[in-house]
C-alpha cells in the first residue's frame, strides 16, 4: 500500500513525496492507520525506521482535521512531542517543520543550550507543535507566564525507554498532570520505545488508552 491506502490525506501525501518518501516503512505501515483513526498506539521501533514520521503525520493529520472543523481557529500547542535530548528534539522539529511546511504548521524545540527567554517568545508565538525535552518543558510550564498544557489534543512520547532510562519520570508525571485526560477522549497518545521495559508498561497504562501495539 502506498500512502494514501494507509489513510493519509491529499495534502500530506503531497508533503511525503515531496520529501522523496516514495513507499511507506514497515513501522508507517503498522502505525499510520490506527494512529490516523485517531487511536492511541505504542511502537516499538528503533531511530532509523522512519519513526518519526511515522508520528508527525499522524498529528499534523489530526491538527489539518481540527483546523477544518474550527475553520482554522486551533487552539495552541496542539501538540507536544517529548523526547530525551537535545539531538532529537531539533531532529524532530526539522521532520515536523519539512513535512507541515505545505500546511502552514509551525513547531518550536523547547530544550537545554537555547535560553529561556527566546524560548519563551517562541512559546507566545503559539507554534502548534511544541518539541521539547522533558526537564525543559517543566521549567517552562512552572517559569512561564501564559504557557500551559490545557489546549494539547496529541501527546507524543518517544523513546520512551531513554526518557526513562535518564531519570526523567518526575518530570514526566508533571507533564501528564497538566495535560487534557486521554480517559475523557480529550487527548490521542502515541508512545514509541525501542524496548518494551516494566518502566515503559508503567508509563504507557498512565498515559494511553486501549493502545493498539504494533512492532517491525
Ligand atoms: P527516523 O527513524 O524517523 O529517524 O527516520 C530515518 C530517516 O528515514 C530519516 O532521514 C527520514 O527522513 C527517512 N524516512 C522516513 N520515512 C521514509 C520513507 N517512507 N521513505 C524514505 N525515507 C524515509
Amino acid at each position: 500500500p502506498g500512502f494514501a491506502e494507509l489513510g493519509l490525506c491529499p495534502e500530506l501525501c503531497d508533503a511525503v513525496s515531496s520529501m522523496g518518501y516514495t513507499a511507506p516503512t514497515s513501522i508507517q505501515r503498522e502505525a499510520l492507520p490506527p494512529a490516523l483513526a485517531g487511536s492511541d498506539v505504542i511502537g516499538l521501533a528503533e531511530t532509523g525506521s522512519g519513526k518519526t514520521a511515522a508520528f508527525a503525520l499522524p498529528v499534523l493529520q489530526a491538527l489539518l482535521e481540527a483546523s477544518a472543523r474550527q475553520r482554522g481557529k486551533v487552539a495552541c500547542p496542539f501538540a507536544v512531542v517529548i523526547a530525551p535530548t537535545r539531538e532529537l528534539v531539533l531532529q524532530i522539529q526539522a521532520q515536523f517543520q519539512a513535512l507541515g511546511a505545505g500546511v502552514d504548521a509551525r513547531a518550536v524545540s523547547i530544550c537545554g543550550g537555547i535560553d529561556m527567554v527566546s524560548q519563551s517568545i517562541a512559546l507566545a508565538k503559539k507554534p502548534h507543535v511544541v518539541v521539547a525535552t522533558p526537564g525543559r518543558l517543566v521549567d517552562h510550564l512552572e517559569n512561564t507566564r501564559g504557557f500551559s498544557l490545557r489546549s494539547v489534543k496529541f501527546l507524543v512520547l518517544d523513546e520512551a525507554d531513554r526518557l526513562l532510562n535518564m531519570d526523567f519520570e518526575k518530570e514526566l508525571d508533571k507533564i501528564l498532570a497538566e495535560l487534557p485526560r486521554g480517559e475523557k477522549g480529550q487527548r490521542q497518545t502515541l508512545l514509541f520505545s525501542a524496548t518494551m521495559t516494566n518502566k515503559v508498561a508503567k508509563l504507557q497504562r498512565a498515559s494511553l488508552v486501549n493502545p493498539v501495539k504494533v512492532q517491525v
